[in-house]
């Protein structure tokens, strides 16, 4: 799928590790110029690492520090990316985190920051996103569509999740935000879509696969037998901001080696 992004500008938020670094990598390397965002200074020299492996490699992009959650910061961002590349073509809504707990334990400010990164970041950048699309109109020489944007959701939009219900509730949210972008701007020619994962190997999950014990029992939920990379979400993010998929809008695609047909029903249930 080499060069099927050339001349397109494509914002990662949260890139400098895990998924969104994968995502950056694949993005530059189909041909798009990247923007590698991080949240905070101390996240910085990771970005930087990222960067450095998407020039090395041939490709060209920038750092940029922007926490996801503040509306200042988001427009910032996306008025310096324009002022710098002319355009934003591509949006990767990947930043993320757990606050983890159980329910009746939960603080607010466990909800809140989960709900503020995961679901309003998500808001804001789409917002300005789309306020970019808007103000630029078709790029036919890049793009059959105005503008993409590429929500990062989980299996967790689909399959309740206790201990964890902060950040079920900002996936499933993640799920009509998308969907009901899709269907207000597909007029437009903006597509919106989401990648839902299954367990993929970064930081965000690291208790669920740095022992073997650990590992055995994640495989327990995943028909196909293995820990998905954050390469596998980086190729499907390409095929989804590429024309290759410009009849797919609305749509949530499950990449989870099949954690989705829910194992434990092989057998009977
Ligand atoms: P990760 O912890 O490596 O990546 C999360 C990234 O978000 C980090 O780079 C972090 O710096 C960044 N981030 C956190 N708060 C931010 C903020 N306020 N502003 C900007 N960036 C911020 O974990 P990951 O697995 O790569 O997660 C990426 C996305 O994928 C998340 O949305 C996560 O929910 C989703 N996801 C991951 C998995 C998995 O199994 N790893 C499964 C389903 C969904």
């Amino acid at each position: 799928m080499e060069s099927v992004l050339k001349g397109q500008i494509a914002l990662i938020t949260g890139a400098s590790s895990g998924i969104g670094a994968g995502v950056a990598k694949s993005l530059a390397a189909a041909g798009a110029t990247v923007v590698v965002n991080y949240p905070v200074e101390a996240t910085k020299p990771a970005a930087d690492d990222v960067l450095k492996e998407i020039t090395d490699a041939g490709g060209t992009g920038i750092v940029a520090q922007c926490d996801v959650s503040k509306e200042d910061q988001v427009i910032k961002m996306f008025a310096d990316v324009v002022a710098q590349f002319g355009t934003v073509d591509i949006l990767i809504n990947n930043a993320g985190l757990q606050r983890d707990a159980k329910f009746d334990e939960m603080t607010l400010d466990q909800w809140n920051t989960v709900i503020n990164v995961n679901l309003t970041g998500q808001f804001l950048c789409a917002r300005e996103a789309i306020r970019e699309f808007l103000r630029r109109g078709p790029r036919p020489e890049v793009s059959v569509a105005t503008g993409k944007i590429i929500c990062m959701s989980s299996v967790h939009e689909l399959i309740p999740w206790g201990g964890h219900v902060n950040y079920a509730t900002s996936k499933g949210g993640i799920r009509m935000l998308m969907q009901s972008l899709a269907q207000e701007y597909g007029d437009r020619q903006i597509r919106v879509n989401s990648i839902c994962p299954g367990a993929i190997q970064t930081p965000i999950n690291r208790a669920a696969w740095e022992t073997p014990q650990a590992l055995n029992s994640l495989m327990t939920l995943i028909p196909y037998n293995r820990i998905g990379q954050p390469q596998d979400i980086g190729n499907l993010a390409v095929f989804l901001s590429s024309d290759l998929s410009d009849y797919i809008t609305g749509a949530s695609i499950f990449i989870d080696g099949g954690m989705t047909v829910f194992e434990g029903f092989s057998t009977n249930g």
